[in-house]
């Protein structure tokens, strides 16, 4: 059985799209852009033998801002681009839905972390969920995950030191992750 490490994907593997996108959104093939080192980190993580994989909210999608097939095609490019630099992302959640739709997995909530549990056969407590911001670290620890908050997002040092719910670890992106969870 490999081990297991759940990333969040806007602020972790590519760059925020807030105050970049018309829409603050990742709407389009072209605003996905990789987050520093983070290429490099999913190499490693592979390498060490960890199976990644992908939890996020897509939101845009149900508020119209962009297509699912949109959305697929940008999950293609991640998986590609990732797989030409040596890497590996072995399945992706998203949930699309909105605050208002009250499904059970968008993030803080935890559906999407049952999902993947599911789909991986095993008890996926104890393994790290890497993300941005606080509702990560919160959905995290709902589901009995540790977490590490990385700053490729859109968090600072001071704004986490400000979140009510603290991450197990801090780091610096998807490289000196890839470092602290193989040790
Ligand atoms: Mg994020
Ligand atoms: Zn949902």
């Amino acid at each position: 059985m490999n081990k297991v490490i759940f990333l969040d994907r806007d602020g972790v593997i590519n760059k925020d799209s807030f105050g970049v996108t018309p829409n603050n959104y990742v709407e389009s093939l072209e605003f996905f852009q990789f987050a520093d080192n983070a290429k490099e980190g999913i190499k490693a993580l592979t390498e060490k033998g960890f199976d990644v994989i992908v939890i996020s909210n897509q939101a845009g999608v149900s508020k119209g801002f962009y297509s699912e097939e949109t959305l697929k095609d940008i999950t293609d490019k991640m998986i590609n681009e990732i797989e030409i630099a040596g890497g590996r992302i072995k399945k992706v959640f998203y949930c699309l839905h909105q605050t208002s739709d009250n499904c059970d997995c968008r993030k803080p909530k935890t559906g999407l972390f049952k999902q993947a549990q599911d789909f991986l056969g095993h008890d996926i407590k104890g393994y790290f969920f890497v993300g941005d911001t606080e509702r990560d670290v919160i959905a995290g620890h709902s589901y009995g995950l540790k977490t590490i908050a990385v700053l490729t997002g859109k968090a600072t040092i001071k704004d986490i030191d400000n979140w009510k719910e603290q991450p197990d670890l801090i780091c610096k992106d998807l490289v000196e992750v890839a470092e602290i969870v193989s040790r």
